[in-house]
């Protein structure tokens, strides 16, 4: 069994705990929510992080983790991402009027910079240590988005961030048989839809209509990004299912196995 685990997994920040964020292994995470709170200085070890999209949620500690410590961190942190999700970073975060441009201040006593940026394309296996590789997928939000699936050896575990189509999740599991388990969000109840399809999120029955075509999988079913306001609605609403799915709620900390 293989695992990583859940550093922030609210669909916002408040004081009970903290939004996406996963440690894949020590130099490698998918999104930045939650990073300076739980790693404290741990986090200069982390030198990538593969973002799926910009929304402030995802990308808040990126910020801080080259700012906080900047004087211990020994290697460039480098952000992977969507060409148009670095466009973004570029002109609208790291833009030296919201804050500083880390791609131009190098790292203490080196002539390196502090963060740099590194375009992915969709679909393409890229390593993230021994026997381990990241791949991203489309996902359906209001801006640009992906997925990403994460191989270790031969099983594999799927990440849906923030969507609302499940089309390209269905797709992909259908691809890969190794993937043995997954990740999606579910951020509203079902009674607020009219939200869920503005924002471009799910609520537990579009989660469950759109997961019904792989039902027979007997794929592990793992919840994130539950907006705080609705935890008592969505988990009960995901309880009505979980004859079918045994869905596990995530919370700050958890380790998931795949
Ligand atoms: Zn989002
Ligand atoms: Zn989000």
């Amino acid at each position: 069994m293989h695992n990583i685990i859940a550093l922030g997994t609210q669909g916002i920040k408040n004081g009970r705990g903290g939004s996406t964020a996963f440690l894949l292994n020590t130099h490698h995470a998918i999104d930045a929510g939650n990073i300076i709170l739980p790693l404290g200085e741990k986090c200069t070890s982390l030198h990538h992080i593969w973002l799926t999209h910009t929304h402030l949620d995802h990308i808040a500690d990126i910020g801080y983790m080259v700012d906080d410590y900047h004087a211990y961190r020994t290697k460039t942190l480098t952000i992977h991402a969507l060409p148009e999700t670095i466009r973004v970073l570029q002109e609208h975060f790291f833009n030296n009027t919201i804050w500083p441009d880390f791609s131009k201040i190098p790292l203490s006593n080196h002539t390196d910079m502090t963060l740099t940026y590194a375009p992915i394309s969709l679909h393409t296996p890229y390593p993230i240590g021994e026997k381990s590789t990241i791949q991203a997928f489309e996902s359906d939000h209001t801006i640009a988005c992906c997925g990403y699936m994460i191989t270790k050896e031969n099983s594999s575990l799927l990440i849906s961030s923030d969507t609302h189509s499940l089309t390209s999740v269905v797709s992909m599991i259908e691809k890969y048989p190794h993937i043995n388990a997954m990740i999606i969000e579910c951020s509203f109840p079902s009674e607020m839809h009219t939200l869920a399809t503005l924002s471009k999120h799910l609520t537990p029955a579009l989660l469950f209509a759109g997961l019904d075509i792989i039902k027979e999988r007997g794929l592990q079913l793992y919840i994130n990004h539950i907006k705080p306001a609705y935890y008592s609605e969505v988990s009960e609403e995901l309880q009505i299912f979980n004859k079918e799915w045994h869905p596990t709620i995530l919370k700050d900390g958890d380790t998931i196995l795949f």
